[in-house]
């Protein structure tokens, strides 16, 4: 138990951190009452410290991060937790070197942080053992997000291993795919039209809100316990473990970590785990961070761009198959924006076209199969390359936030129209099938025997 007190990255306020409950200072949320609601975008963000000076003194710090890794439990000394945390093993994730997609791209040091091998298939699971953990310490009954998929899955599958109740909104849009896990896990799932913003607007009483959007809100966080994302500050203490995670693996701190941007969460947290390392005499290295949304559904890219600290809301934001980053106004911009400029960071929007190339390319090269919005930061990375931005020999690490089977419609209907056409063939129609197999066998092969040919060899 090393965790001090939560500050207000905005003001520096503290709030002590209590064993069995949330500071009253706070009114109900997880967020400093002196610098929320007095701007749009959400402000007051809190964030966990630690006596890092203890943390140095603990007998051999340095072998804690030169041992394998399984879960992010094993760097419990560095999350805020005072009960035994609910866990399915997440965390412990490869690293992996992509020499093949690395010859392609040329970048001789390219590597793949894979989290769909996580419990529900994405890095969502590092921060929802946290906060459920969190949640059963403080005597919740009830766990609430708004997300656009992945969270919420998430949230209800560590929710039904704690047996806590579980309300999730999310976009109409949201997969399939992750709508079934939500069923799965019996959480109670209610979908609102437009886009990620537009729930969150409509589950938070932005200040334009009427008396009854007021007391929605009210009675959600009366009785279930905020686990929103860019809220709650013990999600991002999961998603830090990535950083931690990154280094055990290479050894070293990498030159470029490039993560997917909705509202920026995973982005402020493993900023926030390398930089620990940093401060607990780990490394004396921090990585330069590349930022990648979706091309027209960008609004912290263009702050950034513009060195503004407030998203830039977009009118019309795109349909994309990246559902989890693509966003009108992020709420959670200021935080991840202020992130931005600490890490020097590079900013990078994607379209669907070069997502779906970049995700086919690791899958065909690395056998790889990514979400569309974990894809992201490969088609990112390609471009910084092309630009010489990223030299040939830096180290480059892409986290691939969620694995493939989390949204596969779209990217399916790509694969039939531009990729492999499936054919149907009739049980026992040997004519066609040898016909078929053949024109593939010569594809990879080049083989040039005619079916007659390789008939008579039979
Ligand atoms: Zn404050």
């Amino acid at each position: 138990m090393y965790e001090t007190h939560l500050r207000c990255i905005y003001c520096g306020r503290k709030y002590e951190i209590y064993p069995d409950r949330e500071p009253s200072e706070l009114n109900g949320r997880l967020l400093c009452p002196y610098c929320s609601d007095k701007h749009k975008g959400i402000y007051g963000s809190l964030e966990v410290v630690y006596d890092y000076e203890k943390i140095k003194e603990i007998p051999d710090i340095n072998k804690m991060f030169k041992r394998p890794i399984e879960t992010i439990w094993d760097f419990g000394f560095m999350l805020p937790t005072h009960i035994k945390p609910i866990t399915l093993e997440e965390g412990g994730t490869p690293l992996y070197l992509c020499k093949r997609l690395g010859e392609y791209y040329e970048i001789e040091n390219l590597y793949v942080k894979y989290e769909g091998v996580n419990p529900t298939g994405s890095f969502k699971d590092r921060e929802s053992s946290v906060a459920i953990t969190r949640a059963l310490e403080i005597g919740a009954m009830g766990v609430t997000t708004v997300s656009s998929g992945n969270a919420a899955s998430s949230l209800a599958c560590y929710a039904a291993k704690a047996g806590l109740k579980c309300l999730v909104f999310a976009p109409s849009s949201t997969s399939i795919e992750k709508l079934t896990q939500i069923g799965a896990f019996d959480a109670e799932c209610l979908t609102v039209d437009g886009t990620i913003e537009d729930v969150w607007e409509t589950i938070n009483a932005g200040p334009q809100s009427n008396p009854l959007a007021i007391a929605l809100s009210k009675f959600i966080y009366t009785y279930y316990y905020d686990c929103n994302p860019a809220l709650n500050p013990y999600r991002s203490e999961g998603d830090k473990t990535e950083a931690y995670e990154i280094f055990v693996s290479l050894g070293e701190v990498p030159d470029w970590v490039a993560v997917p941007i909705g509202n920026g969460c995973n982005l402020i947290g493993i900023w926030k785990g390398f930089k620990e390392m940093v401060e607990i005499g780990i490394t004396d290295k921090l990585p330069r961070i590349i930022g990648v949304q979706v091309k027209r559904g960008d609004p912290i890219l263009q702050a950034f761009d513009k060195g503004i600290f407030t998203s830039i809301p977009i009118l019309n934001p795109p349909h994309s198959i990246a559902e989890g980053i693509v966003a009108r106004d992020s709420y959670d911009a200021p935080r991840a924006l202020m992130v931005m400029k600490e890490a020097k960071a590079k900013a990078v929007a994607v379209d669907d076209e070069e997502i779906i190339d970049a995700l086919l390319t690791l899958a065909k090269l690395e056998g790889i199969f990514a979400e569309p919005t974990a894809s992201t930061t490969l088609a990112a990375v390609e471009k910084l390359r092309e630009a010489h931005v990223i030299d040939k020999s830096d180290k480059v690490v892409c986290v691939v936030t969620g694995g493939g089977l989390k949204a596969v419609k779209e990217v399916l209907t790509y694969c039939r129209k531009e990729v492999k056409p499936i054919d149907r063939i009739k049980r026992g129609d040997y004519n066609t099938l040898f016909r078929d197999v053949q024109k593939i066998a010569r594809k990879h092969f080049q083989t040039g025997s005619s079916t007659r040919a390789m008939r008579s060899e039979l």
